[in-house]
């Protein structure tokens, strides 16, 4: 399990709840990352564009 909150991974989520990763949604999403589970690959969304600094952010909360 990292050592960062649900909510600071949340945060640079789209938070569409699209449905489009096996999470199914966001919140889980960022549960799945934090309990190491998943990797931010999964969420399409986030790399369509648009996305770039959360990205960076996400990336520095689960070095
Ligand atoms: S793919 Fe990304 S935006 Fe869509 S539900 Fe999953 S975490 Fe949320």
């Amino acid at each position: 399990m990292k050592n960062v909150s649900l909510f600071d991974l949340l945060d640079y989520l789209p938070r569409t709840d699209c449905g489009t990763c096996v999470s199914g949604n966001c919140t889980e999403f960022a549960r799945r990352l934090q309990s190491e589970e998943a990797t931010l690959d999964e969420c399409k969304r986030l790399f369509a564009g648009g996305y770039e600094e959360e990205i960076e952010e996400l990336k520095d909360l689960l070095k």
